[in-house]
């Protein structure tokens, strides 16, 4: 059986890989970019840094974490009428895929529920060129974007190689300027894609690469990297695993875990990895029994069990550390949160089905129900 991998088609990676910027428009043969970021990234400098190697063009900066539809129809409004040849994405994993989203909309028109699961979008849009800032989404690499439809309360999966970047300059120095929070959601989220990519039903043996590398690299770093954010090692190895763990994920998809989480933060404005974070341990103690020796894989490709410890041994580890690294990186409850209880399991059904919908629960190698769903949710409590 043979697998189909879709990759960027340019990928810089390292220090000062952003600076490959205007190299690679031209390369691209590309002269009239939109740079589409958010007030962070100009506020840092990062967009100013940009133009310098670039040729005049234009800057969307509203995009919001978490993007809804509503924050990117300004921008498409920009792309509509003006005369860009490409955009340059700019930021972490929201301003991504809000230029993803920016890409299809003003090339082909509609709206963003049109695009989302169950089809697959592979006309392409504008050329995207990706830049992350945080090592964590992969978005740069992959051929999704999510974007909440406001009306609905619902974040959308979108999925495609219309949504694939052509480019992606993987640039950790841009991470040195993370918080300790954003480092710890954001690495807890391309763990997560990796163990997904490698546990998945879809997994291929291209996917186990990178995913078991991504694994290697991200384990021993977070922690560092979430302590003492100017470890330049620790930052360059985040950096690699959450592009490879994004690799692995496009091409393997995720599971239960992000199913579940979308609906976290479609109804309650938890950041995205940290929806996963709070989620990781429980969905993996449900989803274990039937895959023990992946996930015993996974335990020794992050290094917490030994490559001589029984698959058994090597699970309850893994389950270990995963509840260790939720404390370490300070990782709250849905009520530490601030979430509001009654509101919460008012909702469990409906995010149940929500997750349900977006495709990923499917992918599990241990398969909910909407009512087993619920309880997990529920024991997030
Ligand atoms: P984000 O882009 O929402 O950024 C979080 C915060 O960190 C923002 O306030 C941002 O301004 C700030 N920030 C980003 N980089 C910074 C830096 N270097 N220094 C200082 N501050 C910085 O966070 P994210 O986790 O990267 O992205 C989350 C979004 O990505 C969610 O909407 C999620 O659903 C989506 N996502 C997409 C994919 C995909 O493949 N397309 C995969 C996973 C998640």
């Amino acid at each position: 059986m043979s697998s189909l991998i879709l990759l960027p088609r340019i990928l810089h990676i390292g220090a000062g890989a952003s600076a490959q910027v205007g190299d690679v428009l031209k390369t691209l043969g590309c002269s009239h970019p939109l740079i589409v970021t958010d007030t962070s990234m100009v506020k840092l400098g990062y967009v100013e840094r940009l133009q310098a190697f670039l040729p005049p063009g234009d800057v969307y900066a509203d995009t919001v974490p978490e993007p809804t539809e509503a924050s990117i129809i300004a921008g498409v409004e920009k792309v509509r009428h003006g005369q860009y040849d490409c955009i340059i994405a700019l930021g972490g994993g929201s301003p991504i895929d809000s230029a993803k989203a920016i890409a299809i909309l003003g090339k082909h028109g509609g709206r963003m529920r049109d695009y989302k699961v169950p089809r697959i979008v592979n006309e392409p849009g504008l050329p995207v060129i990706a830049i992350p800032t945080t090592a964590g989404t992969g978005s740069e690499a992959t051929r999704v974007t999510v974007i909440t439809d406001h009306e609905r309360d619902e974040k959308m999966l979108c999925l495609g190689m219309g949504f694939l970047p052509v480019a992606a300059l993987v640039d950790f120095e841009l991470t040195l300027s993370l918080p300790p929070r954003t480092t710890a959601d954001t690495g807890i989220d391309a763990l997560t894609h990796a163990i997904e990519a490698y546990v998945s039903r879809k997994a291929n043996a291209y996917t186990d690469s990178q995913a078991l590398q991504a694994m290697q690299l991200i384990a021993p770093n977070l922690r560092r990297a979430f302590h003492n954010g100017q470890d330049r090692d620790a930052r360059e190895a985040m950096m690699l695993g959450a592009t490879l763990a994004g690799i692995a994920f496009s091409n393997a998809s995720v599971a239960l875990v992000h199913g579940m989480s979308r609906p976290i933060g479609a109804f309650f404005h938890v950041p995205h990895g940290l929806s996963n974070a709070m989620l990781l341990p429980s969905v993996t103690a449900y989803s274990l029994p039937a895959a023990t020796a992946r996930y015993a894989d996974c335990a020794r490709a992050m290094r917490v069990a030994r490559v001589s410890d029984s698959d058994e041994m090597a699970n309850r580890k893994l389950l270990d550390e995963l509840v260790a690294l939720n404390a370490e990186l300070q990782v709250p409850t849905p009520e530490a949160f601030g979430i509001e209880r009654a509101t919460f399991f008012n909702l469990t059904t409906t995010m149940a089905e929500q997750a349900l919908a977006s495709g990923s629960p499917g992918n599990n190698p241990r398969v909910p129900t909407v009512d087993e769903m619920v309880k997990l949710y529920e024991q997030l409590w």
